[in-house]
């Protein structure tokens, strides 16, 4: 088979490695790993691997994600708020939704009772990140309304930090959400069986040992694609950092100046360029652009080679200071942060394969 480019490559066995390590890291502070799809799209050969090593519940911010894997063996998280235009399909394809608003979980309410379903619903807090989530203020309120609701099963609460106001995970914000939970169950005389507290930022407490008792999910993505935790951006300890490698292929080499010649307007952006007078330079044009990458998350991994810019189909690439001859037709690889490998895994034009 000939291979196609640009592809990016899936080391499954080193997502299997990560989700093995991810469990046995959170299972010694009783927390159960939700692991999250959506960087790789629910891409089903890497949920299938990450369900063989023991995940029970993945997690996925667009319903047509969770679609896409609808007959493998495990519960589905709908991480987005739902709109109330999708509830039917929320239901049908997810089993627990989180949630912030009374009026969605209403039509996701009403759907499961069309559907003959129950539905759990976690309710998400604010602790001050202002992404979603009621206030603390209107939990009670809230969940006596949610607990009303027929065909929906009230799950627990969560939070999530670390995504819109860059607020890190701390003994006072997850310690907060026990005490909601405490507060429920004695003002409400119900169980709460899940409280989630949140995503690869608050890892670094379950690596330390200071997550407070009482939080007994976390919902992960970027530890097990990356191997990084997010508050910090630290590489986890026997975690493998390059599971994905975006590869690109050559399709001009030649030795230019480095100064574009002529009156200088915009780029293909609108951009006014400026440029390093570097004398003659090798250059190389990768058959890649901004409509596949983010070029701000891509490295080369041969670190010889430097990024010169993007359009959006051509990548230019500085090989002056290259050890190995490189030739037209031959094939760079690169490693990428988490908003680069989200593009090129969203891309239709970047092919993906498998590794095992
Ligand atoms: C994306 C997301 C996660 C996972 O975040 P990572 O940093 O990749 O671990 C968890 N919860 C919610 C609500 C999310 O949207």
């Amino acid at each position: 088979m000939i291979q196609e480019y640009p592809c990016i490559e899936v080391n499954l066995d080193k997502i299997a490695h990560n989700t093995r390590e991810i469990i046995k890291v959170c299972r010694r502070e009783d927390i159960e790993t939700v692991v999250v799809t959506k960087v790789f799209c629910a891409e089903k050969s890497i949920v299938k691997t990450i369900i063989d090593e023991g995940i029970k519940t993945i997690g996925d911010s667009r319903i047509k994600n969770l679609i896409n894997v609808k007959g493998l063996n495990c519960k589905k998280m709908l991480l987005r708020i739902p709109m109330i235009s999708e509830a039917l399909n929320v239901v049908k394809y997810s089993d627990v939704s989180l949630n912030s608003e009374l009026e969605v979980m209403k039509s996701l309410s009403i759907a499961a009772q069309k559907l003959g379903k129950t539905h759990e619903v976690i309710l998400m807090i604010d602790l001050g990140d202002l992404r979603e989530g009621v206030l603390p203020k209107d939990v009670i309120y809230t969940t006596k309304e949610i607990l009303k609701l027929s065909n929906i099963k009230f799950a627990g609460i969560g939070t999530n930090l670390t995504c819109y106001g860059g607020i890190i995970p701390d003994k006072n914000n997850l310690g907060k959400l026990v005490e909601i939970k405490d507060l429920i169950e004695k003002q409400l005389k119900i169980e709460v069986p899940i409280v989630s507290g949140g995503n690869s930022s608050s890892l670094y407490m379950v690596l330390n040992d200071s997550i407070p008792k009482g939080i007994n999910q976390l919902r992960i993505g970027e530890a097990v694609v990356l191997g990084t935790e997010a508050a910090f951006e630290k590489d986890i300890k026997n975690f493998y950092n390059h599971a994905f490698i975006l590869k690109g292929e050559i399709i001009e080499l030649k030795k230019k100046t480095s100064l574009p010649k002529g009156r200088v307007g915009v780029d293909a952006f609108g951009d006014t360029p400026s440029f390093e007078d570097k004398g003659v330079m090798t250059r190389a044009i990768i058959a890649l652009g901004k409509q596949d990458i983010c070029l701000e998350g891509l490295y080369v991994r041969d670190e010889d080679i430097d990024i010169l810019g993007a359009s959006s189909d051509h990548l230019l690439l500085d090989l002056t200071n290259c050890k190995k001859d490189y030739k037209v037709g031959d094939i760079v690889e690169f490693n990428m942060d988490y908003p680069c490998l989200l593009a090129t895994m969203t891309s239709p034009y970047v092919m993906k394969c498998f590794l095992k």
